[in-house]
């Protein structure tokens, strides 16, 4: 019977146990329904997510997260809207739970109230991509706000018409001393243009992993999550809704129910509705490219990946990559 011991050397063991005890059970939070930017393609104003009616009192939301942790949350995953609207929520959860907070960067969080806090800011390609899509250069500012955080880095949605340049997004961030990390646009508002399709995909993934290869200090990532991400397709089997791991447990009506994330759990701002899954409830799941449920279909499928030694080195990278994003282990 194949085991991790027989299909790892020393050197892959060591790098195995680094992150085999890690037990991760993640929840996403929307803080807000307000945010300072309306990109186009935006799932979280697209689906109407935003429309639930937002607790503003910050005693429900210290008790609320309080009930979290209680139910084995160790890992809070803040999103929006815009986070940086409402500190107080967003400390609510710091001195609570390990926390990540995403935002577009417009906003500095201050690092004398969250010295410690993950920041991961979004980004949807240069400067003038971001003018299109979202209304403004938010790349020259985020960057401005965050050069040299160590406790920083970019989620570089990628566009179909980014191909070709990637590198130079990519060498800014690396030069101002961040990390980045890759995935796809979903495009859920069909802006024109924006669709991916095979060619499309196979160029992308190269790129992908040719910046990995230039810039190693500073891509955070794999070439199996490229591969994965953007051929849809894992040990043979196709990504979609059947297999999708970010679903909110209480809402997985499936059966069988796959390999998923336990106790996850994506919570609107009125602290009381459960939205489906990780991105939008009314998106697509076979077109979908989310870069976080791609990586935690690779993550919560370890057993499939004990097959061979090159299975299982690419299960580990991809755990390294998570781990290194959530700041488990050091960049
Ligand atoms: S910054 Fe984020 S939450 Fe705000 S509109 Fe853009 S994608 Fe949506
Ligand atoms: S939209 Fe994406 S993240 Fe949501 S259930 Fe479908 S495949 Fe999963």
């Amino acid at each position: 019977m194949k085991t991790v011991s027989s299909l790892l050397d020393d050197y892959w063991h060591e790098r195995y146990k680094r992150i085999s005890h890690l037990n991760i059970r993640s929840s996403i939070y929307d803080v807000t329904n307000r945010c300072n930017l309306r990109c186009k393609g935006c799932f979280f104003f697209s689906s109407d997510e935003h429309l639930v009616k937002e607790e503003n009192d910050i005693n429900k939301w210290k008790e609320f997260v309080d009930r979290e942790v209680e139910r084995g949350v160790n890992l809070a995953i803040l999103i929006g809207g815009e986070p940086t609207l409402c500190l107080d929520r967003v400390e609510a959860f710091y001195k609570r739970v390990p926390t990540y907070c995403a935002t577009n960067g417009l906003l500095k969080v201050p690092r004398d109230r969250f010295p410690g806090m993950m920041v991961g800011i979004s980004l949807w390609g240069n400067s003038e991509d971001e003018k299109v899509l979202r209304g403004r250069d938010t790349f020259t500012v985020s960057l401005k706000n965050y050069e040299g955080d160590p406790y920083t880095y970019y989620l570089y949605t990628i566009t179909p018409n980014q191909i070709g340049r990637i590198d130079p997004i990519v060498k800014r961030i690396h030069d101002a001393g961040l990390k980045v990390h890759l995935q796809l646009l979903s495009n859920d508002e069909g802006a024109d243009g924006f669709y991916w399709n095979h060619e499309k995909l196979v160029e992308v993934r190269a790129e992908m992993d040719g910046v990995l290869d230039r810039y190693p200090d500073a891509v955070i990532s794999s070439k199996y999550y490229h591969k994965v991400l953007t051929t849809g397709k894992m040990l043979g089997r196709k990504w979609g809704w059947m297999e999708c791991p970010s679903v909110t447990e209480l809402r997985d009506t499936r059966n069988p129910r796959p390999k998923h994330l336990i106790r996850f759990t994506r919570w609107g701002a009125d602290l009381k509705t459960m939205h489906r899954c990780c991105t939008s409830a009314t998106r697509d799941c076979t077109t979908c490219k989310d870069g976080a449920a791609h990586m935690s279909w690779i993550m919560v499928n370890k057993r499939a990946h004990i097959r061979t030694a090159e299975d299982l080195q690419n299960w580990i990278e991809v755990y390294e990559m998570f781990a290194k994003l959530y700041r488990y282990i050091p960049w």
